[in-house]
Parts: structure tokens; sequence; C-alpha cells
């Protein structure tokens, strides 16, 4: 079943303000300023005082270097020596969309521009920090040919990606990090590009104080002085941690979110869109991925679905209906709930007071199993709405893709 969109469980930020927070913890980014204007890029570029400006477009996609914007402008990474040139660039970005391999096809509006210091780069290497399930902690993983073509390196030549898991205890062992080094391809007299590189890995070793997931620096570049630098960086943190990263949090652009989960978010309710016409109501992650396969194996599309999580309330489930109903290509709603924590009569109650109050007007098929289904059975059916029950998650994904079908 192909998953289109993926659930948000990280922080994204955007690269400055993620350089921000690098800068905060003493690890060398180039100037920069960030303008939402075009005549502001302008100013900006003229204050920088540099040798070469680089404009880049804030997205929390990558792949813009190789972007293309609506506006016609090719490459959401712009290296210029003219600041003059700088507005005119800025004002093809900022307003107009950017594709790139991680957006949608229509691509994601550039808000925000950031105006940098740009360096010779003599090399670019990859490296990351990232919790790993697998080795149950942090791993570091390197590439001595980063850039824009990391993906395909990391295709066509995994032997090229190297890795070294982390103690998180220990922290990083100088020898990892001089491996890593070794690995990266800083050698020979740059000694003191290895001694920088290992300075980078601690900032991002102490990253993981602001609970951060991952740490991505893509090009980590070599200058051809022999300094190490970052070029890029993303940052993504643990959603988990929000009530003690409240500096972080406050960071947090939603704006290049689906509207619908944030305001899903705001209620303890996860929404994941996707692009079929049956709507899913659930409890759990396991059951969502369930329902959208058998949706499909009896024909069906999945338009989302909707978990509801433990300890539901009534207005809970009222939000919920509202939600999936809100996206026009929903035909059919399918709610599946297994009641553990859940109490089915609080679901039925809920599903109720939705149907009468949002006048529902496409099929609802329930199926409800668990804590209390007698009485939310009960509930249901006095309530005089037509709603299809359904005896398993079987009956009712047939019965979702009967109703569609049969309109
Ligand atoms: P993305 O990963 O989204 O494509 P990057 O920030 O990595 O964006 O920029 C793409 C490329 O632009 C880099 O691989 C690098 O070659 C070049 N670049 C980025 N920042 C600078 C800079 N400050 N100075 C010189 N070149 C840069
Ligand atoms: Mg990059």
């Amino acid at each position: 079943m192909p998953l289109r969109v993926s659930p948000r469980r990280w922080l994204n930020l955007q690269e400055y303000q993620s350089k921000k927070l690098m800068q905060d913890s003493g690890v060398t980014v180039q100037r920069f300023f960030v303008a939402d204007t075009a005549s502001e890029a302008l100013e900006a570029a003229k204050r920088l005082k540099a040798k070469e400006i680089v404009l880049k477009a804030q997205i929390l996609a990558g792949g813009r270097g190789k972007g293309v914007f609506d506006s016609g402008l090719k490459g959401g990474v712009h290296l210029t020596k003219e600041p003059a040139a700088v507005g005119e660039l800025a004002g093809k970005m900022l307003g107009f969309n950017l594709t790139t391999k991680q957006t949608p096809k229509e691509g994601v509006k550039v808000k925000t521009v950031m105006v940098a210091e740009a360096l010779d780069i003599s090399r670019e290497t990859y490296f990351a920090i990232l919790m790993d399930r697998s080795c149950n902690g942090p791993v570091m993983v390197g590439s001595p040919q980063g850039g824009v073509d990391i993906e395909e390196v990391a295709a066509t030549t995994p032997e090229l990606i190297f890795k070294e898991v982390i103690d998180i205890f220990e922290g990083v062992r100088d020898d990892q990090a001089l491996r890593m080094a070794a690995n990266l391809g800083f050698k020979g007299p740059s000694q003191s590009s290895a001694a920088s590189v290992q300075r980078e890995f601690l900032w991002v070793i102490s990253s993981l104080k602001v609970d951060a997931t991952q740490v991505e620096v893509n090009p980590l570049g070599e200058t051809p002085e022999g300094q190490v630098v970052c070029f890029d960086a993303k940052i993504n943190f643990d959603d988990n941690a929000e009530f003690r990263q409240k500096a972080v949090f406050a960071m947090d652009d939603t704006t290049e979110s689906d509207p619908l989960e944030t305001e899903a978010a705001k209620y303890d309710l996860k929404y994941i869109g996707l692009d079929g016409n049956i709507a899913c109501f659930v409890n759990g992650a396991g059951l969502a991925m369930a329902t959208c396969d058998i949706i499909d194996l009896h024909g069906g599309k999945p338009a989302n679905f909707l978990d509801l999580g433990g300890g539901v309330k009534e207005n809970q489930v009222y939000v919920a209906f509202k939600l999936l109903t809100a996206d026009p290509k929903v035909e059919a709603i399918l709610v599946n709930i297994f009641g553990g924590i859940v109490n089915c009569a609080i679901i039925a109650n809920g599903i109720t007071k939705a149907c009468r109050e949002l006048e529902l007007k496409v099929p609802l098929v329930v199926r409800l199993e668990g804590t209390n289904v007698q009485e939310a059975k009960r509930i249901l059916s006095e309530s005089g709405l037509p709603i299809t029950s359904a005896s398993d998650l079987d009956d009712a994904a047939k019965k979702a893709v009967a109703a569609i079908a049969k309109k």
C-alpha cells in the first residue's frame, strides 16, 4: 500500500534556524542574514561585504540546489559575486514554489531566504549523526562523496558510506572521530582539518542535549585552505521532548505542514492524508495500517487515517470527524476501533453527536470491538442514524468499498 505522506514525528527546522543553534554551540558557519523580501535580501547582501555571496531558499525539504521554482528560476541555491544581483534573484524565489526531489510535485512556497557568505569548496563530504533503533543509540554516518548527489552515492556505491556506532555514555571516542575523519578523506598535513571535524562532531554529540534525533551536514566541506566548514545543516528533534525544549520548539514553523495534520495535533490526534476516498477512523498506528491494507485488499483506497490514541474524550471524536470530512475526496468513512483502553461507549456517543451536528453526508461504516461494546452498539442502533455496522474489519472494509460503488 503506498503511503505517500509520512507522519510528522520530528520537529524539523529551517537551515538558518539550525545554523543559529550551531552558532550558539560554537560551530563555525558562514556569516549570514535572513530576509523575507527582495529588498531586504539586497540590503543583506551589501551588508555582508563578502567576496562571494550565496543565496539560499529556505524550505524544510532538501535537494534545493537542484530544485526548480515556478517562477522559472533554476536552483534554490545561487552563488554570485555581485551583491546587486541578489535582489533580483531573491525576487524570483520569494513567494514562488520550489520543487525538489524531496517536496510534493507542486513544490513548497518560499517565504524566507538566507543570504550568506560563500566560500570556495575544494571537497564536499557528507556527515550525519542519527538515532538508530538497531544500534540502540546514535550512529555517525559519513561519506567522502557528499554534496547534492548523496542519494546516488548511497544507491550505487554503498561502500563509500561509513558508520561508527556511538556509545551513548562514552560519547565519540578519539579513535572513532579520527577514523571517520580519515574515511571522509581529511588527511595528510591537514591534521587540523581532522581536528576541526572532531569539533563539529563534538557539537553534534552535544546536540543530543537538545534532543535531536538527526543532525545532517551535507556538505561538510573543505576549503582550499584546509578549513572544514558546515555549509548546510538539517536538524530534527524528537517531538516527545517538546516539554523540555521550549526554545527549540518555539521556532516550529507549521506553515509547511498539512494544515489538517497541524489542527489534529492540537487535539492530540494523529492525522495522515493519503490519496484515496475512504476516511479511516482508528485507534493505534498498527490498526491504522491494517485498516488501510484491508481496504486496499477489497479494491478501495484510503483517503486518510486519523489515529485517536488512548484516553479519548467525546469531544475528540467530534473533532476527528470534522477533520476527516474536511477532505473533499472523502466518499465514505470507516470507523475501526478496538476498545482496550478506549471505552467504546464514548466513541459511540462522539459518533452520534458528530453525525447530527455535522450533518454527515457520506456513508458511515462502524466496527467497534472491546470494552463496553454492547452499550456502544445500543447507542448507535437507538440513534436512528444511517450507520452501517460491521461485524469485523473485513466486513467493514467490504461495506465501505461497496457503499462508494453504489453511489
Ligand atoms: P541542498 O542540500 O538543499 O541542495 P545546500 O545548502 O547543500 O542545499 O547547497 C547546495 C550546494 O550549494 C552545496 O552542495 C554547495 O556546493 C553549494 N553551497 C551551499 N552553501 C555554500 C556556501 N556558503 N559557499 C559556497 N557554496 C555553497
Ligand atoms: Mg545539502
